[in-house]
């Protein structure tokens, strides 16, 4: 009989949302009325339409397609030239961080690259990842075989667990141990944190000093907001032979169902053979996606090629600038209630602490039964979650209003 893959068999069977999910339909089926009041700040997804100036240029590449002379098939493996330039000139270069065209690979998606990634890094690596965490990170890791059983709260044997705390500004400390591959994501999802210049600087310096590699998710860099918090790893010196960093279209240009991302992997990066050689790991990932993907299509990478414009600029900016004041709000209206509110300064996301006495899936059934409001409790995201709730920002500007006056009605 054909075998499958042991590892998958130690996920803990997609535990957070599956379960907000049966939690708000138990609660539907019981309460119908309510139901229709229902106001989601649960996942992360965006809610404003796309960009103009994406969706004209959307749409005049489909009538390109539709041409005889004008016919495209399938495009370079990595991207298409004019979309690596514009994103290698437009997110870097421009901002005095050296990255050339060459170096970025275009993809369907961040959450795909940052699990792909693994394919070119061999067996034996001590894994480090934040807690709390986006869970790609922790199930990519198990699903390949780096990783031994979960426990019972839910952590896997073999990963290195960086504790996040409000006592450590939701950046962890640098390992006392040595390990072979950092996942870090900043401004952070779920907490919202940023990470320093001086604190990503020493991370540097760590993976530097050990040959370890960080794999840095910048997704959410559109939303910074201070000029001296770092947008990309590159602008630490020495990033570039530690770092690949990975970047999406999905929440700044409101591309989460168009799929569009990106992947910079540095020509000087470099990593150990199992004979001890060092290698660049550039040719390994050109490699990988030419031969398991075909890039992105044609009209999708027009759409993200022109959000680069000056109209497409503008409309990001805009985009930024409702999602940060739904998040000043929330801020705001916890605050006032007397809670502990971290993030949603330069993220989409406000990380708060529950009201003592009740724990995180606790304010969870609290905010679905008495508000009518899904949030996303911190423990979902690992154990170092668990004492807090996530909101999102992603809403129209009525529901996060009408969410804020409802928080103060319950809480
Ligand atoms: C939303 C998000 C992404 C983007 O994923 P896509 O697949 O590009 O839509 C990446 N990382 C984190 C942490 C995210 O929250």
């Amino acid at each position: 009989m054909a075998r499958l893959n042991d590892h998958y068999l130690k996920l803990k069977a997609g535990y957070l949302f599956p379960e907000i999910g049966r939690r708000v339909k138990a609660f539907s089926d019981a309460n119908p009325e309510a139901a229709k009041n229902i106001i989601r700040c649960g996942i992360g997804d965006v809610t404003e339409p796309l960009p103009a100036a994406a969706r004209e240029a959307i749409k005049a590449a489909v009538d390109e397609l539709g041409q005889r002379d004008t016919f495209r098939g399938y495009g370079p493996e990595q991207g298409y030239d004019f979309l690596r330039a514009a994103i290698a000139e437009g997110d870097y270069r421009s901002r005095g961080v050296e990255v050339a065209d060459d170096e970025i690979f275009v993809s369907d998606g961040s959450k795909c690259d940052t699990g792909n990634i693994l394919d070119i890094f061999g067996p034996g690596n001590k894994i480090a990842i934040t807690d709390p965490v986006y869970p790609v990170y922790v199930d990519t890791n198990v699903m390949i075989g780096n990783t031994g059983d979960a426990d019972a709260s839910g952590a896997y044997a073999g990963i290195h667990y960086m504790p996040c705390t409000a006592e450590n500004g939701f950046v962890p400390a640098i390992p006392e141990e040595k390990v072979d591959l950092i996942y870090l994501c900043y401004p952070n999802n779920p907490t919202g944190a940023t990470a320093s210049r001086e604190a990503l600087a020493a991370w540097v310096e760590y993976a530097g000093a050990n040959g370890a590699i960080i794999l840095y998710d910048a997704a959410y860099q559109a939303f910074v907001q201070d000029e001296g918090v770092p947008r990309s790893i590159y602008e630490i010196p020495g990033a570039r032979g530690c770092a690949i960093e990975f970047r999406s279209f999905s929440k700044n240009g409101g591309f989460t169902g168009v799929r569009c991302a990106f992947t910079v992997v540095p020509k000087e990066l470099l990593a150990e053979t199992a004979s001890g050689e060092k290698k660049p790991l550039h040719p390994l990932w050109a490699r990988r996606q030419s031969t398991k993907f075909n890039s992105v299509s044609y009209p999708v990478q027009r759409g993200a090629e022109a959000l680069y414009s000056e109209e497409g600029k503008a409309q990001i900016a805009a985009l930024i600038d409702h999602y940060m004041g739904n998040a000043k709000l929330l801020r705001a209206a916890c605050a006032e209630l007397g809670l502990d509110v971290y993030g949603g300064e330069n993220a989409p996301y406000v990380w708060v602490a529950c009201p003592r006495g009740i724990d995180s899936w606790g304010m969870f059934d609290k905010m679905l039964t008495e508000a009518n409001v899904v949030i996303t409790p911190g423990a979902g995201f690992g154990a170092a979650g668990e004492g807090f709730f996530r909101i999102s920002a992603f809403n129209s500007r009525e529901n996060v209003e009408e969410v804020c006056r409802r928080l103060k009605a319950v809480v």
